[in-house]
């Protein structure tokens, strides 16, 4: 193969009527709240642990919307707990109880 000096990625595209949404329909029936997030980042953007980790709070609630359930656990597991992103939450979800419910049906 010629070498271009880049490659092609696989596509990213997610066939959502395929996707296994099975643990956000059981966080959503845990945390009804989960449903409210509009992905505006602002929990990520004012996370503590965000700045030296890979914690990211919206990507995690992306990423169980999508079914993409093995990316979620990386993503949280630095988490402090400290509530900075519930004071920051424009919908007013109570963050740190979401994250502990997504914890709840890892069963971790
Ligand atoms: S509770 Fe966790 S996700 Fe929220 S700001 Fe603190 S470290 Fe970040
Ligand atoms: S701040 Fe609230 S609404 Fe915005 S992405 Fe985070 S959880 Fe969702």
């Amino acid at each position: 193969m010629i070498d271009f000096g880049y490659s092609l990625t696989p596509s990213s595209t997610i066939e959502i009527d395929d996707a296994d949404l099975s643990l956000f329909d059981e966080l959503c029936a845990l945390e009804p709240d989960a449903i409210k997030c509009m992905s505006c980042g602002s929990c990520a953007a004012s996370c503590t642990a965000g700045v030296f980790t890979d914690v990211n709070l919206r990507k995690v609630l992306l990423c169980l919307q999508r079914g993409q359930q093995e990316d979620v656990l990386p993503q949280l597991k630095s988490c402090m707990l400290c509530g900075k992103c519930y004071i920051v939450c424009p919908r007013g979800i109570n963050t740190r109880h979401l994250i502990l419910s997504i914890c709840k049906i890892y069963n971790i």
